[in-house]
């Protein structure tokens, strides 16, 4: 039993009780016993009680959060300070920045998540419908880490194959642009050498 409990004895009976005293706890009324043992609550916060009650049927996913606020505006009393304090955990977690991945040091995903992102790079250049070049990043929907390459996602070994060909055949381009440059006299022939290396 608390000291609150206590100094809220005799003020309750109207007389100065010795609460170790057994004798004079048995003069207690039963009801001004039990509302003593409860510290007395503001009628605000008898009515942000009611409302918590409510809040936690209706919304049962943080029935245990508004439980403890609860308990908590039940010590203090009243409901106030408690709602300012919650107020304020509440400001604070919103404006801290959200945790980084704490899986991939590439996901730009931030805070709770399962499947990882990393940043997509293009090639420099936007094709003539203004539409990204060979985009390439790293995904994790939960079955491990794959590229994310010509819109598929690939392992690395399938990726690695993906690569040589998109190698090869920017070989094929600086043909075509060597061509262009001696002035195609002969482009059928060389375009030929060209899609026979392929
Ligand atoms: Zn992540």
């Amino acid at each position: 039993m608390s000291h609150t409990v206590y100094a809220s004895l005799p003020a309750v009976t109207g007389a100065c009780l010795d609460p170790c005293d057994a004798d004079q706890r048995a003069n207690v009324p039963a009801a001004a016993g039990l509302a003593a043992l409860t510290t007395a609550l503001t009628p605000r916060a008898v009515r942000v009680l009611g409302q918590i009650e409510q809040a936690q049927q209706d919304h049962p996913d943080v029935a245990k959060f508004l439980g403890v606020v609860a308990q908590e505006i039940r010590k203090a009393g009243d409901s106030a300070a408690v709602l300012d304090d919650v107020l304020q955990l509440i400001q604070q977690k919103r404006t801290a920045p959200p945790a980084p991945c704490p899986v991939y040091s590439w996901c730009t995903e931030t805070g709770d998540h399962d499947e990882h992102f990393s940043a997509y790079v293009t090639a420099p250049t936007l094709d003539a419908y203004g539409r990204d070049v060979v985009p390439v990043g790293l995904i994790d929907w939960g079955k491990g880490v794959k590229v994310g390459l010509l819109d598929l996602d690939l392992t690395p070994a399938e990726a690695r194959d993906r690569l040589a060909e998109l190698r090869a055949h920017l070989d094929h381009v600086e043909q075509f642009i060597a061509l262009a440059e001696r002035g195609a006299t002969g482009p059928a022939v060389d375009v030929e050498h060209a899609r026979a290396d392929q």
